[in-house]
């Protein structure tokens, strides 16, 4: 299922300097590093920490045309993918002494950089496609397409927070919800391009004016694909009111965060039941689906909405949807027009992007994105000593020891209750920088010729590795993320916390800073994945990563109160995102809880640290900030980044994690460490009336 990550995945777009220069870099850029000469003395950190802490930055960091975010961690993503740019292009050139996977990472990256074979090959290239889709004929048509698209489509396997961006539904071999040690098939609902459901349903201007682009968009890529304009805005209507039925028969967001609600367990017949239309028996053969124990349907209510269509629906619309879901699957891989029309509204409107990244920048998001694996060997070996491991590997566990002492001394907790908790933290695997044993790609045929088909084979490759694990024991070891990637996730299936090398440099981890910076900054990252075992969807997981409630009704009474006062204060209007939006703190509540929780355990291990070597958090140090305050400013100065208003609007909606700015400002007023730190007193912004402690 979705683990609790800690930033907004896939979003990470950055650069150093703007505008941003289109050849790729000849040496590594340079990274930011943390230092209090960034702090505005002109600003009142009491009234607004975030702009005490970061303003100048940002002020003189304006955001480059081709980003969406821009902040101290963009240099950090163009090193990171300059590393990875400096292997490929070793390795792009025809070269028989290569190894298998750099023959693939290097024709993989050549492909995608070759535009000219794109724009030449495009029209082949879909021909075939659209004939398929043009000669189904039935129901099991339907069925036989939705099968290919999941298995040349990246994404199908993936049951994203939301919905699978997949044609109509997901489908993996998931963990088992009630017995974690084996996993069983899930199939998960999809079938909307839109970012959530609330985008097809929601009536205010902006959403329609929303709808009405989206709409502009399917219309101009039917066009694009040959259809006569009139005939491309008829059909951009059939999927709009498809992709609307899906979302009004989805499950909301907030209530896909209880686990309890997707474990819906099912025998074949019952699926069937729920979705006769489907030819559920040609699926699970064309994917080559294993045995499994049960099916698990992670929302009933939209496989009957489904049904209605597949009943309702002439085929002519099912094979329009199919076209659309082709055509929007496959456009990062196509010619310049396509590629620049799926920028324009995913990017542009969505997200407000002004001009797309460099062509390398995206060759090698893509290489990373479809052979991980193989792309990030060389990344470690490159950017990842075994210094480095060893020092984060401390730090969790120095942070882990914290919160087990945190956890004793709760005094709203039962003992109960208590020795359930200690024992699913020691029983947490920690997983820093890499995997111990690299992903086989030797059955993924890469080439030269084709990027579609290339695409196409990792993506069937990833679909199916997801499928052949119905059946088998469950691997803790597994990755979810890919080495370079400046993020971090925790699993509460597997019972893991996972730390990517990507985020174990600067300004995150910074083996040139003292511990007091380390601290408030990777600290409160690792801090912040321990606690997502503990926050209001990983509590509900033990030890062993089965759904299993171990708590006593009292404590959970007790945690509930606890947790309601964090989403309270973060249901609030977001001013960044236009006019009259508001969080919904119910759809953050996890993240925040971790936010909160990550930085209280950050510091209780810093103060511990400083102990250790005989100093304290109220020392000043050379630059005449204390300790205490040099902890709190290098932890905001990792979230320092600006957004694009689209962006943030977009993320609000849909996102389970809160804004940048609110990600600082609401977790310090949580703190009176925070409060003595600078000096504020009750009645200033930062100062919560109530400060929301869970841990
Ligand atoms: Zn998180």
């Amino acid at each position: 299922m979705a683990a609790g990550v800690l930033a907004f995945a896939a979003l990470g777009s950055a650069q150093h300097s703007a505008p941003s220069p289109q050849a790729p870099p000849k040496e590594l850029p340079k990274l930011e590093h943390f230092n209090t000469a960034n702090v505005d003395s002109k600003a009142e950190p009491c009234e607004d920490f975030y702009k005490y802490a970061d303003g100048k930055w940002l002020e003189a960091n304006p955001i480059p045309a081709d980003q969406v975010v821009w902040g101290t961690s963009s240099p950090l993503q163009l090193w990171n993918e300059t590393v990875l740019l400096q292997a490929l292009e070793q390795n792009s050139a025809d070269n028989p002494k290569r190894t298998a996977n750099e023959q693939k990472v290097g024709d993989f990256y050549f492909a995608c950089m070759d535009t000219k074979t794109i724009d030449a090959h495009t029209a082949e290239w879909l021909k075939p496609e659209l004939e398929r889709i043009a000669s189904i004929k039935d129901k099991p048509g339907i069925t036989e397409e939705i099968a290919h698209l999941h298995q040349t489509i990246p994404g199908a396997w993936a049951p994203s927070d939301n919905q699978t961006d997949a044609a109509l539904f997901g489908f993996s071999g998931q963990a088992d919800f009630d017995n974690a040690s084996r996993n069983v098939a899930l199939i998960d609902q999809g079938g909307m391009a839109l970012p959530a459901r609330s985008f097809y349903l929601d009536e205010d201007p902006k959403s329609k004016e929303i709808r009405e682009k989206y709409l502009k968009h399917i219309t101009n890529m039917f066009v694009l694909a040959g259809e006569p304009a009139d005939q491309a805005r008829a059909d951009a209507e059939v999927v709009m009111a498809m992709e609307t039925a899906m979302a009004k028969a989805a499950m909301d967001p907030v209530a896909r965060r209880d686990p309890r609600n997707l474990n819906n367990k099912m025998s074949l017949a019952q699926v069937k039941a729920l979705a006769p239309s489907f030819d559920w028996d040609l699926y699970l053969k064309i994917v080559k689906s294993p045995a499994t124990p049960h099916y698990i349907v992670t929302s009933p209510a939209f496989f009957k909405g489904a049904e209605v269509l597949l009943n309702q629906q002439p085929l002519d619309h099912w094979k329009t949807y199919l076209r659309w879901q082709m055509l929007h699957g496959y456009a990062p891989a196509l010619s310049e027009p396509f590629e620049r029309e799926n920028f324009d509204f995913f990017r542009h409107t969505l997200y407000g992007a002004q001009q797309m990244l460099p062509r390398w920048r995206r060759c090698v998001r893509t290489t990373d994105g479809n052979l991980g694996e193989a792309l990030g060997q060389v990344y470690v070996e490159r950017a990842f000593p075994a210094s480095s491991k060893q020092r984060v590997l401390q730090l969790v566990e120095d942070l882990q020891n914290v919160l087990s002492k945190d956890i004793e001394a709760a005094d709203w907790m039962t003992p109960e209750t208590k020795k359930q908790a200690q024992e699913k933290m020691r029983a947490t695997l920690n997983k820093i920088g890499y995997p111990d044993l690299w992903r086989d790609y030797s059955s993924v045929t890469i080439g030269r010729s084709s990027y579609l088909l290339n695409r196409a084979q990792a993506a069937g490759f990833e679909y199916q590795r997801w499928v052949n694990k119905i059946g088998t024991p469950l691997d803790r070891t597994e990755w979810g993320m890919t080495p370079p990637t400046i993020n971090a996730y925790e699993d509460p299936q597997t019972n893991t916390v996972n730390f990517p090398a990507g985020i174990l440099q600067p300004p995150f981890f910074d083996p040139k800073q003292d511990d007091v910076v380390n601290y408030g900054a990777i600290g409160a990252v690792i801090g912040h994945e321990i606690i997502h075992g503990f926050d209001d969807q990983g509590r509900k997981f033990d030890a062993q990563g089965n759904l299993r409630d171990w708590w006593t009704e009292s404590d959970t009474k007790e945690y509930e109160k606890r947790g309601k006062c964090i989403s309270d204060q973060y249901t609030q209007e977001i001013p960044e995102a236009g006019p009259g939006v508001k969080q919904d703190g119910k759809l953050t509540q996890g993240e925040d809880t971790a936010d909160n929780g990550g930085l209280h355990l950050a510091l209780l291990a810093l103060e511990r640290d400083l102990a250790r070597q005989g100093k304290s958090l109220g020392e000043k140090g050379p630059d005449g900030f204390t300790n205490l305050q040099r902890f709190f400013l290098a932890y905001a100065f990792t979230w320092c980044e600006h957004y694009r208003p689209e962006l943030i609007r977009t993320l609000v909606l849909s996102n389970p994690h809160s804004y940048s700015k609110y990600r600082v400002n609401n977790v310090v007023s949580n703190m009176p460490e925070f409060k003595k730190a600078f000096g504020c007193h009750d009645g200033q912004k930062m100062v919560h009336i109530n400060f929301c402690r869970i841990w």
